[in-house]
């Protein structure tokens, strides 16, 4: 009776698992954000960390699908709009909206009467340029800890969005440029929906960012007037003007075309500024594409889930803080980087 009992208790087998190849649901036979090549993963977003080619099938968003096939070339994509539930082996999947960037998706996947969900990337702040995040209840979460430090507390979008502004004036008054350095997919078409509307002249686009900004504009959002750098004539006065470029192009020989330059950097690492000041950077501006310290932290409680397995980032604050309110959080070794963040 005993032993009967005791089994009948004990814990079901986890419906996802980490590999050293990605995520796993052995039930569904598929992984999730897989890093090695695989028969079949599903894919939450198209940062370079998420999205690798070599699979044999991929499952996305609908809205991600052009960011993936321009990122990842001729694949073989299936798209599913957000909500849609499909069953795949022994599991019903569906994905839904993470608000990190167009796209961008979290995976919910219910065997029985267990609910897992990832999160992948995600934030809660509304963003134009994205759909807005979805509360999901589970029992299982695993989430990002990519700032999981309560130090992280954003300001807002608009105030940083009027920090930028008032640097183009200054700017403009001393004679230079104004080189802001982004993300190219996401961070770089978050900036220019911000500025839609506020700025004289159009921004100054770095050839890295044409397509990712296209894509966007395909999907409908609204956008800062924009011109490329190469399309614009060398003896252009760039006193005022607004360009963005990415990270990599800082220090480069491209720049010598603007003559005199401050530079910027949007990112969520430059609340800290040290890291400012290690990059070389004139201003830093606050904008992250994920969640701060109390989203994740409302986020996991408001799931409901008992048990947080944390990937990203560094969760020494975050596991015991978890553990303090009786929630079982432990940390997953994932190959995720923070290649869309990174300040080093
Ligand atoms: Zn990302
Ligand atoms: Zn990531």
């Amino acid at each position: 009776m005993l032993a009967a009992s005791a089994s009948a208790n004990a814990p079901p087998a986890d419906v996802i698992t980490l590999t050293d190849k990605g995520l796993y649901c052995a039930a569904g036979d598929f992984f999730i954000d897989a890093w090695k090549p695989v028969h079949r993963t599903l894919v939450t977003h198209g940062h370079s960390d998420h999205a690798h080619v070599g699979m044999g099938e991929y499952y996305c968003s609908t809205t991600s699908e052009s960011i993936l096939r321009w990122r990842l070339g001729e694949q073989n994509i299936h798209a599913l709009p957000f909500g849609q539930t499909i069953t795949m082996g022994e599991v019903q999947v569906s994905l839904h909206p993470a608000g990190h960037i167009l796209g961008s998706a979290q995976v919910r996947v219910q065997q029985g009467n267990a609910v897992w969900v990832f999160t992948g990337d995600f934030k809660r702040e509304p963003d134009p340029t994205c759909e807005a995040f979805e509360l999901l209840r589970c029992d299982t979460l695993i989430c990002e800890a990519t700032f999981a430090y309560p130090v992280y507390a954003w300001p807002t979008m608009a105030h940083e969005v009027e920090r930028i502004e008032r640097w183009v004036a200054h700017c403009k008054e001393q004679g230079k440029a104004a080189v802001l350095y982004a993300y190219s997919l996401g961070k770089a078409q978050r900036v220019l929906a911000g500025l839609a509307g506020k700025l004289d002249a159009p921004v100054l686009l770095h050839g890295a960012m044409a397509r990712g900004t296209d894509i966007y504009r395909q999907a409908g959002i609204a956008l800062a007037a924009t011109e490329m750098v190469a399309d614009v004539p060398t003896d252009t006065d760039f006193a005022g003007r607004m360009v963005l470029a990415p990270p990599s192009a800082q220090d480069s020989a491209w720049l010598k075309r603007f003559k005199q330059v401050e530079q910027g950097f949007a990112s969520g690492w430059m609340l800290l500024r040290g890291n400012r000041r290690r990059r070389n950077m004139q201003r830093g501006f606050v904008i992250s594409d994920h969640a701060d310290w109390q989203e994740l932290v409302d986020t996991v409680t408001e799931s409901g889930a008992q048990r947080v397995l944390a990937t990203h980032g560094n969760t020494d604050a975050l596991i015991p803080y978890l553990q303090s309110l009786g929630i079982q959080a432990e940390r997953l070794r994932t190959a995720y980087g923070d290649e869309e963040e990174a300040a080093e």
